[in-house]
């Protein structure tokens, strides 16, 4: 294997445990709850098992509102399961009947996890949702009919010994059920290193707890307090998402527009503001491609991240960017502009294939190698402009920076303006001591 590989999988690894901590980590609270679970009075036990319902019908309408596919499958297939635990499944697992049922159920759950895990992620269109929620409710909905009709009984005879063994003696999941929850599982595993999102995290964390449910089946309430942690965390993980397809510039990694109006609704009276825009970038997109425009693009938000000190950096769109600091006059925001200004234009940007990888220390790593080729020089230039009274709103000193951002393109590029302090582009502090 090629030093890179082994980075490039040092790293995955990692991207994929940080994925995969939110659920573990709820997982290990579900067995602390489940220990205390007893403690609890009659009503709030009774009242507890309607958290479920409610947790379900708020992922199901999240994920339809804002567009979540996958993980409105999930929780369907999660609330079906569900429902037929606790209509059906409540006696013993030596009446027959229940036996078949429970042994049914832990190999469709499973299996319907491994084609949820399969789909591509296109948001949400009931065209797309409706056949696939028919399939997963088809089986449930039989279940439960074959069920109450009492036809489970006679099924009892012909179930293959895999169903009927158990996988370990003090546990309820068959051998069969065991394999299959395996399988799913390193499936879903080569997904979330390969797919890395949030959503088949919580894929695999469901089919996870699922299997330790059922695993576990004997406990009073592990079907109630296994399925509410996982409804949670894809609650949690739908929010998430969302939040992050609002505000999170996908490209750079940055917040974008919208949360830039956010942060300058709560910025207070006194602020200063930076437009930064990227010199000539046309001339990259027209050199070397859109791909190598996008990789200076990730660069210099990356650079920026780093060097602005006391700032939030966002990307404005395309190849605009803001920093603000709260609380700083330009004087003080001044020095840190021109940091950014230097990490940027300091950084030998090296090009290489499209492979190049959108993480800056795996870059540097792959650099360290000694696999370089074409190196490019990068600027940026910056406009500064500092809430004032005469500014009615943000708009305004937005207005004002990118008048000062123009003159630094004017003087030559690769500077900073600031609009309060034009003749002497210096910190008030030191020209005055
Ligand atoms: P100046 O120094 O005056 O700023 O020159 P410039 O070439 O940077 O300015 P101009 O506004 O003419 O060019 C901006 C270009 O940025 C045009 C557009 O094709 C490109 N661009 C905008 N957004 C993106 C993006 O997300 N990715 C890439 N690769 N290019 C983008
Ligand atoms: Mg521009
Ligand atoms: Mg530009």
């Amino acid at each position: 294997m090629v030093i890179e590989d082994v980075f490039l999988l040092q790293y995955n690894l990692l991207k994929m445990a940080r994925l995969l901590l939110p659920g573990l980590i709820l997982l290990g609270c579900g067995a602390l709850l489940l220990n205390q679970i007893s403690t609890l009075s009659y009503q709030y036990l009774q009242l507890l098992s309607w958290l479920p319902y409610l947790l379900a019908g708020m992922s199901l309408i999240l994920a339809v509102s804002f567009n979540q596919g996958r993980l409105f499958l999930s929780s369907i297939n999660l609330s079906a399961l569900f429902l037929l635990i606790q209509t059906d499944l409540q006696t013993s697992l030596n009446n027959p009947a229940t036996f078949v049922l429970f042994s049914i159920i832990s190999l469709w759950f499973p299996l319907q996890q491994l084609l949820i895990a399969f789909y591509p992620e296109r948001g949400f269109s009931w065209r797309w949702a409706a056949p696939r929620t028919a399939i997963i409710l088809s089986g449930y909905l039989l279940l439960g009919l074959l069920y109450q009709q009492g036809v489970l009984t006679s099924w009892i005879v012909d179930l293959p010994m895999g169903l009927m063994e158990q996988a370990w003696s003090d546990g309820l999941l068959s051998q069969w059920a065991m394999w299959l929850f395996l399988l799913v599982t390193a499936f879903q595993l080569v997904i979330v290193y390969f797919r890395a999102t949030l959503a088949d995290a919580a894929l695999l964390t469901a089919t996870l707890g699922i299997a330790v449910m059922l695993l576990l089946f004997h406990k009073p309430y592990i079907s109630v307090v296994s399925s509410s942690l996982i409804l949670m965390l894809i609650l949690v993980t739908i929010l998430f998402n969302s939040y992050s397809m609002a505000f999170i510039d996908e490209l750079t990694g940055l917040p974008g527009r919208r949360a830039l109006e956010n942060a300058l609704n709560s910025a207070g009276r006194h602020y200063t503001l930076a437009m930064v825009d990227v010199d000539h970038f046309k001339k990259f997109n027209d050199t070397y491609g859109h791909d190598v425009g996008d990789q200076v693009l990730r660069m210099v938000a990356s650079q920026m991240k780093k060097a602005a000190r006391g700032a939030s950096v966002f990307r404005y769109g395309g190849e605009e960017f803001t920093l603000v600091f709260r609380g700083k006059s330009e004087a003080e925001a001044f020095p840190v502009a021109e940091q950014v200004r230097e990490a940027v234009a300091g950084y030998p940007m090296h090009l290489r294939d499209k492979d190049r990888p959108t993480d800056e220390k795996q870059g540097r790593r792959q650099r360290n190698s000694g696999q370089d080729s074409d190196t490019v020089q990068v600027c940026i230039s910056l406009g500064l402009c500092e809430k004032t009274t005469e500014h009615k709103d943000s708009q305004a000193v937005i207005k004002q920076a990118d008048e000062s951002l123009y003159k630094a393109k004017q003087q030559g590029r690769n500077r900073t303006v600031a609009t309060h302090m034009e003749a002497n582009p210096r910190p008030r502090k030191a020209a005055s001591a």
